[in-house]
């Protein structure tokens, strides 16, 4: 089928295919032919937007034999958006992205010293995409530790909270010394605390987003028979909001719809999950030592900024990790890396990123038979040795030989063995 809307003046919209539906209850109601929209993204956005959308279109097609389907049409930011448009985030993108519900994105630049706030932040918060989840694993690539196969944790980093809201006082502005003042006159606060000179971060972190943001992961966790999910905060220093966080966490264990199906202690049975404490500097020991010990991390945004970074270190880089940013009902997939600008048009990116966020997506809607066929055409294509430069140079470093490939010819080599 004609299934890619190129943007051509405006969004082009299909005439087949019908729009996600959000439900009362906030899941999704998805047809058998969605529109899906995808912005392409600035750097390799071009070169790996095109490989994920054909290898997706053909493990949709083997699954189910042409019964369902996805019409891409394609949105505009960035690069791209500014060059046809004059704006690097036209609000056509985001009106159709609110109507689509679902949609996937290339990496988007942010020009350094031009100003303006960030492309993926304005993305982020446009929906409310409160949790961005990623699931790290390992599907054979080179990779820096020994049985790299320990790995397979999902990190659902809470993206609405924390010092991500940039409410910042720089030092020595009017701003800072009346806070300052505030805070050492009206508060008792030590002036060695506050020296004249310092800067302050505003670190708000709430029970509401928290625990909206916990729930998700413990159903993900129960639906996917995950056993050990893990609360991960420096509660011991910021008692009043990791601390926080970690106590609303266990809250939440005790909800109703949680209970007898997550303890916080004792044997696990069949079908239950274990959650624990763990300190933030504890768990990114842990997770070197010794991967294995969890399933799930559930933590703050600045925490899972670090832990997902480290955690896809441990299985190759973020060429390898998807990722995806989810709200209520609402969510949009990415690539985890960034622009690449560096390699851009060569036609040697890994598309591998975009293309597990696109079977991610799959996941979400429901058609994990298909994302399946392409988490194993992946494995079997990496273990015939095959991939982009960055892969093939991985395994000479380790001694063994690979073939080296174009992202297109990749691509089509993961697509062939779906
Ligand atoms: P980057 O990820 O673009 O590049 C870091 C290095 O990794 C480069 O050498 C690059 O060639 C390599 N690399 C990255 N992706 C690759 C791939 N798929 N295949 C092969 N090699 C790959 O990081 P950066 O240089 O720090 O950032 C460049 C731009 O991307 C910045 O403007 C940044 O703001 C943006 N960025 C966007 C996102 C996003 O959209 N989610 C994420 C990170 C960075």
């Amino acid at each position: 089928m004609d299934n890619l809307y190129r943007w051509e003046g405006s969004v082009k919209l299909p005439q087949e295919g019908k729009f996600i539906k959000l439900k009362q209850d906030k899941s999704i109601e998805v047809p058998d032919f969605p529109i899906i929209p995808f912005i392409e993204g600035d750097g390799i956005g071009a070169e790996i937007m095109p490989a994920m959308i054909h290898i997706v279109n053909v493990a949709v097609e083997k699954a189910y034999g042409g019964s369902k389907g996805i019409y891409w049409v394609e949105l505009l930011a960035g690069d791209k958006a500014e060059e046809k448009t004059g704006k690097r985030m036209p609000e056509e993108t985001l009106d159709f992205l609110k109507q689509a519900i679902v949609g996937i994105k290339g990496p988007l630049g942010t020009p350094v010293g031009k100003g303006g706030k960030s492309l993926n932040a304005i993305l982020r918060q446009s929906m409310d995409f409160y949790s961005a989840i990623r699931p790290v694993y390992w599907l054979g690539q080179p990779a820096p530790i020994p049985d790299p196969e320990r790995v397979n944790v999902a990190i659902f980093r809470e993206n609405s909270d924390d010092v991500y809201m940039g409410i910042e006082y720089m030092p020595k502005a009017e701003n800072t010394q009346k806070i300052r003042k505030f805070l050492i006159e009206e508060m008792g606060i030590s002036e060695y605390a506050l020296p004249e000179d310092c800067g302050i971060t505003v670190k708000p972190m709430s029970e509401y987003k928290t625990k909206r943001h916990v729930r998700k992961a413990l159903k993900w966790a129960l639906e996917n028979n995950k056993k050990v999910v893990a609360v991960v905060g420096k509660g011991n220093i910021m008692k009043a909001t990791e601390g926080a966080f970690m106590n609303w966490a266990f809250e939440v264990a005790k909800e109703p719809e949680f209970k007898g199906k997550v303890i916080t202690e004792g044997e696990l049975k069949e079908g239950q999950v274990l959650m624990v404490k763990v300190i933030t500097d504890q768990m990114l020991m842990q997770l070197v030592l010794k991967p294995e010990a969890y399933d799930v991390i559930v933590t703050q945004n600045l925490n899972g900024d670090y832990i997902s970074d480290l955690a896809s270190a441990l299985v190759g880089g973020p060429g390898f990790v998807p990722s995806g940013n989810i709200g209520d009902g609402y969510a949009l997939f990415e690539s985890t890396h960034g622009t690449a600008y560096d390699i851009a048009g060569k036609g040697i990116a890994n598309p591998l990123s975009l293309t597990l966020s696109g079977a991610m997506m799959l996941e979400y809607l429901g058609w994990r038979k298909a994302s399946e066929f392409i988490y194993r055409a992946v494995r079997t294509a990496i273990n015939d040795r095959l991939g982009t430069p960055d892969i093939a140079n991985g395994f000479r470093k380790q001694g063994i030989q690979a073939k080296e490939l174009s992202t297109s010819e990749f691509a089509k080599a993961i697509a062939e063995r779906i």
